[in-house]
């Protein structure tokens, strides 16, 4: 049985690889964001307590999100193991974690951290753009128009970038994940659990990386 926690800043490849291990490996793929949309469209009792937080714009508190961790962990669908990705985000929901997997004797077997320099997050975050008439969404690195200047989808000139999208903001963004994933970071090092896998590379060497981690495990 794998049971892997993914962390890395937003840009690092963390889609990609999950992908990729799903592929191979049939975990199940767990993320917070799917898991709190599932639960407020199903209305489970756990789902709309975490409703009521967020329609008052308040943060989940971490019990609250804990417990739906621990309701999707304790499904039958998890046969050769999960892979999580958003949660555990800070070392006090590392700690519920700890708790969960313990009850439910699932316990972890790897924490791997893909790593980018800050530079090449921003290039990657930063590279979209739009066009202002019709709204369409391209990117620098990989979907350019295929006419230089010109809009694929109704044929315009004028383009901008979103707010989110410009490079100061996303550099902040960066810093603010960064802050938080340094503890947690530090918390499975010494639990001996971590691995650091260079995320410049290309997909399929990451993937290489990944998987000498996670043959260890099977
Ligand atoms: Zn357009």
């Amino acid at each position: 049985m794998i049971n892997l926690i993914l962390l890395g800043l937003p840009g690092a490849g963390k889609g990609t690889a999950s992908e990729k291990i799903v592929d191979k490996y049939h975990l199940t793929h767990i993320s917070t964001g799917d898991m709190f949309r599932e639960a407020m469209a199903n209305q489970t009792k756990v789902g709309l307590e975490a409703k009521s937080y967020i329609d008052k714009g308040n943060l989940v508190p971490d019990e609250v999100t804990a417990k739906l961790v621990e309701e999707r962990l304790s499904q039958p669908d998890i046969k050769e193991g999960f892979i999580l990705d958003g949660f555990p985000r800070t070392t006090n929901q590392a700690e519920l974690l700890d708790g969960i997997t313990e009850r439910l004797n699932k316990p972890l077997t790897s924490v791997i951290s893909l790593e980018v320099a800050e530079e090449t997050l921003v290039e990657r975050l930063s590279a979209r753009f739009m066009c202002k008439d019709c709204g369409a969404t391209y990117n620098k690195l990989t979907k350019k128009p295929k006419v230089e200047g010109t809009c694929d989808r109704c044929g315009g000139h004028d383009f901008y970038q979103r707010e989110d999208d410009k490079p100061e903001v996303v550099k902040n963004r960066l810093e603010v994940n960064e802050k938080m994933n340094a503890p947690l970071k530090d918390f499975y090092e010494k639990k001996g659990l971590l691995t650091v896998i260079n995320g410049e590379q290309t997909p399929e060497k990451v993937f290489e990386d990944v998987d000498a981690v996670l043959s260890k495990n099977k």
